[in-house]
C-alpha cells in the first residue's frame, strides 16, 4: 500500500472460490483488510494464510448469504470489532443454467436466493452502518448476464438484472458519500459452471467458456472502484475476454 491509501475494513462474500477469492487476495494485496466469507470454511481458511503469507491481513467469517440473521450478524460483528465496515463486496453467486422446459425449479428458485435474496440480504446487513456514518460502498458482482438473456439462461440472467436494478436503486436512493458500484465479468475462470447440472447446458458451456480470462482481472476492476476518491463513484464495469462474443 503506498502511504496515502487508505486501509479500508472490506468484507467479501463468496470468497471461497474464484472471483471471490481473488478479489480479496488483491485488495489485500493493496493493503486493505479482508474479512472473507462463504460457507466452506476450509478454502477460507486456506484463503487467509496465503494472504497472511503475502503479507496482508484477512480474517474468515462462516456466512451463507441466504440466512438475513447470519449476514446481519457478520457485518454487525465486522464494525464492533474494526469500527466500521467501508466496503461490502457483494460476490456470492450461483449459476445452474439450463433451459425453462427443463423445468428445474428448485435450481431457478437457489438462484433467486442466492443471487438476489443474498444481495438484499447484504443491503440489508450493511446499509444501517452506511448509514450511520455517512459513507460505505456496495460493490456487487453482477454479469454480463444483467445485459443480455441467452439460451439456458433465463433465470440466471434473471437474477443477474435484478441484481443490476437493486444496485442501481441504492445508488439513486443513498446520499453522495454511499457508492455503488456494479461490476459485470464476463466468462472468467472459477468454479461457477461446476453447479450446471442439466447435461446440455453443461456441454453448451464448454465452448462458450473456452476463452475464459483470470479472476484476477475482475479483481483489477473491483480494486480500481475502491481505489477512487471519496467523491468519485464508479457505477458499473463491463469486463469480458476480448475474444467473448
Ligand atoms: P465460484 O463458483 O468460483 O464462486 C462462487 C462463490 O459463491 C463461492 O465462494 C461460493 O462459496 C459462494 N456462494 C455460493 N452460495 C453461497 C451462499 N449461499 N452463501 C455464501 N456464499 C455462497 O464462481 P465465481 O467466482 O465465478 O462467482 C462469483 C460471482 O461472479 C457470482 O456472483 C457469479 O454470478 C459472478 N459471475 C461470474 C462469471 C464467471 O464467468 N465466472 C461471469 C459473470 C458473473 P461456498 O460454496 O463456499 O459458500
Amino acid at each position: 500500500m503506498n502511504s496515502h491509501t487508505e486501509q479500508k475494513i472490506v468484507l467479501v462474500t463468496g470468497a471461497s472460490s474464484g472471483i471471490g477469492a481473488a478479489t480479496a487476495e488483491r485488495l489485500a494485496a493493496d493493503g486493505h483488510h479482508v474479512v472473507v466469507g462463504a460457507r466452506r470454511r476450509p478454502q477460507l481458511d486456506e484463503l487467509v494464510a496465503r494472504i497472511a503469507a503475502a503479507g496482508g491481513t484477512a480474517q474468515a467469517v462462516d456466512l451463507d448469504v441466504t440466512d438475513i440473521e447470519g449476514h446481519r450478524a457478520v457485518v454487525d460483528a465486522i464494525a464492533a470489532e474494526h469500527g466500521r465496515l467501508d466496503v461490502l463486496v457483494a460476490n456470492a453467486g450461483v449459476m445452474p443454467l439450463s433451459r425453462l422446459d427443463a423445468g428445474l425449479v428448485d435450481e431457478w428458485k437457489t438462484m433467486i436466493d442466492v443471487n438476489v435474496l443474498g444481495l438484499l440480504h447484504g443491503i440489508a446487513a450493511a446499509l444501517p452502518h452506511f448509514t450511520a456514518r455517512g459513507s460505505g460502498h456496495l460493490v456487487t458482482m453482477a454479469s454480463v448476464g444483467a445485459h443480455e438473456v441467452s439460451p439456458t439462461s433465463a433465470v440466471y440472467s434473471g437474477s443477474k438484472f435484478a441484481a443490476w436494478a437493486i444496485s442501481e436503486g441504492l445508488r439513486v436512493e443513498s446520499p453522495a458519500g454511499i457508492r455503488v458500484t456494479t461490476i459485470c465479468p464476463g466468462v472468467t475462470t472459477s468454479e461457477l459452471a461446476d453447479s450446471i447440472s442439466d447435461p446440455k447446458a453443461r456441454e453448451a458451456m464448454v465452448a462458450y467458456r473456452a476463452h475464459a480470462i483470470p479472476a484476477s482481472s475482475i479483481a483489477a476492476a473491483v480494486a480500481f472502484a475502491i481505489a477512487q476518491p471519496a467523491n468519485v463513484d464508479v457505477n458499473e464495469i463491463i469486463v469480458r475476454p476480448a475474444a467473448q462474443r
